[in-house]
């Protein structure tokens, strides 16, 4: 890449980021909190998201979250690799491992953490959960033996159907 193609790259990442911002601040107006998102597409093709949580009574309705789904479903895929997400704000671990599973490229933020922790927003503890030791956990996660190996059966199912969609 030539120096002028990065920096109309730059500019357009920019742009991006810039459009991602401005839709957190106008989603306060909303009734919404304050993050927005954007997914970009490889080929250019844009899909906003902004944070729903309380308007929609869904804990997972984060920006990011919403534009994955948005973006989703106009496309027509579960897959989103090659394109990528431009967030107001540092993304929490399920934004994170929401951009894993949804195979984006990139993840590009403004605002961070502690940006949002002065905000009160502060998403420090559920970081933190994962460097804890298991067992002083705050949310305890366990398994459960079943009889017959009964957990065992979805997955056998699945195998079995010869038409299933790999993901
Ligand atoms: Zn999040």
């Amino acid at each position: 890449m030539n120096p002028a193609e990065t920096a109309t790259r730059t500019g357009d990442e920019a742009r991006w980021l810039a459009r991602a911002v401005d839709l957190a601040t106008r989603n306060v107006a909303d009734n919404g909190g304050p993050f927005g998102a954007v997914i970009v597409t490889a080929d250019g093709r844009a899909f906003d998201g902004a944070n729903r949580v309380t308007a929609n009574n869904d804990p997972t309705a984060h920006a990011e979250v919403t534009a994955i789904r948005n973006a989703c479903a106009a496309l027509g895929t579960f897959d989103l690799s090659g394109a990528v997400l431009y967030t107001s704000c540092e993304p929490c671990p399920m934004c994170l491992a929401s951009s894993l599973w949804a195979r984006l490229d990139r993840v590009v933020f403004a605002a961070d953490r502690h940006d949002a922790a002065r905000a009160g927003f502060d998403d420090a503890e559920f970081y933190e959960y994962f460097e804890t030791p298991v067992e002083e956990r705050t949310l305890q996660v366990t398994r459960m033996a079943l009889s017959d190996d009964a957990a065992q059966a979805p997955f056998m199912a699945w195998r079995s159907v010869e038409s299933r969609v790999d993901y």
